[in-house]
């Protein structure tokens, strides 16, 4: 037997994320609502913007991007960090903070990349129970030990769309001990409707202990582009840029996050399509009667759909697939009985509700 390198135990015992698809069982391409992708596409501003120069590295510090986002959101720029989306970001808070013998502790049916993000670094996941699909602050504040180094919240919350109000957020920084880092991921921030804000970034601001995410892949619609950001303490902060990846947005990223944040017009339409079309496509379900189909109140750009009922999420997930439309079904993460479908255009949203109109009604 010849040897071979060994991948550290905490590693192997990772399940890889499993993005959406946009394929059906067959290989046909279906119109893709598995993603939380943003169905109006990009702003034009940002289009425009995307020719540059590819054979020089990009700005290493994001200097110019950086400074229309602290502009905008009113920060230091100095206290904001780019990402390779927030994906990075997230890995390096755990990976910055949290260790083997660590733990990481976050919500049942959160963000799945939590779980990579703790076992990567070597540390523990933990796992607090939910609140009917919500955030359970005082479930998660019962799991906080010695050992806990982060807790992640997504607000609002993939893959269920719950928010947890200000006052409930306020409550969960307050009750952690000083030195546990507190992430707030809010990758759909910009879907809530303004004067809702979590207060996330005012913590950030306030306290050694916050770091809050952002991400251009969902309601800026350049998932492509892979651009996310962080704010927080100075300490926390300089943590990051240590061992962020030196070049970690391209040119076109740059380029495009920053024309992107200049058409805050484009930003408000997409907010507004998806508040009425959510509303829209959660009154069709609700309409159906006692079929079993229950949509969770959603904040984000997609609604959690379980199937209570005689039609099962699965048989839901392979008739929407007929009608040409993949969602996203998520056995894998404890919710067989779930489907969760991105808000898309009006027409997408209606053909959706016939079709799930169509198979409840047969089913019974
Ligand atoms: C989509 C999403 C992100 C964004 O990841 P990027 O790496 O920025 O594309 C982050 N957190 C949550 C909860 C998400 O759903």
């Amino acid at each position: 037997m010849t040897k071979t390198p060994t991948p550290k135990s905490w590693i192997e015992a990772i399940h890889a994320y499993v993005p959406g698809k946009s394929t059906g069982a067959d290989g046909r391409p279906l119109i893709k609502l598995s993603a939380n992708e943003n169905p109006l596409g990009t702003s034009p501003a940002a289009l425009a913007a995307r020719a540059v120069e590819p054979s020089r590295y990009p700005d290493p510090d994001s200097k110019d991007l950086r400074a229309a986002i602290a502009a905008l959101h009113g920060l230091d720029p100095a206290l904001v960090v780019m990402g390779t989306g927030s994906d990075e970001l997230l890995h390096l808070a755990a990976q910055g903070y949290a260790g083997p013998g660590d733990e990481v502790l976050f919500p049942r049916f959160s963000f799945s990349v939590y779980d990579i993000a703790a076992r990567r670094c070597g540390a523990t996941p933990v796992v607090a129970p939910d609140a009917d699909y919500g955030t359970d602050v005082d479930a998660l504040l019962a799991l906080v030990s010695e050992r806990t180094r982060v807790v992640f919240i997504a607000n609002p919350n993939n893959p269920t769309g719950s928010y947890l109000p200000r006052g409930e957020l306020t409550r969960l920084h307050a009750s952690l001990p000083a030195d546990v880092l507190l992430v707030v991921d809010q990758a759909y921030a910009e879907y809530v409707a303004p004067g809702d804000e979590d207060g996330a970034l005012e913590l950030a601001a306030a306290h050694g202990n916050v770091l809050v995410t952002r991400t251009f892949s969902k309601i800026y619609g350049l998932a492509g582009e892979r651009i996310g950001w962080a704010t927080g303490a100075a300490p926390l902060i300089d943590t990051l840029n240590r061992i962020r990846g030196p070049f970690n947005v391209s040119n076109t990223g740059q380029a495009m996050g920053l024309a992107a944040v200049h058409d805050q017009a484009f930003v408000v339409h997409a907010r507004e399509h998806n508040r009425a079309e959510r509303a829209r496509f959660v009154a069709a379900l609700n309409a159906l009667g006692n079929h079993g189909l229950r949509p969770l109140p959603s904040e984000a750009n997609f609604v959690l759909i379980l199937f209570e009922g005689a039609l099962t999420a699965e048989a839901a997930y392979s008739g929407l697939a007929e009608a040409g439309y993949i969602v996203r079904w998520l056995p894998g993460q404890g919710l067989p009985q779930a489907l969760r479908i991105t808000i898309g255009t009006a027409e997408q949203m209606d053909a959706i509700a016939a079709a799930l109109r169509a198979m409840a009604e047969a089913a019974k």
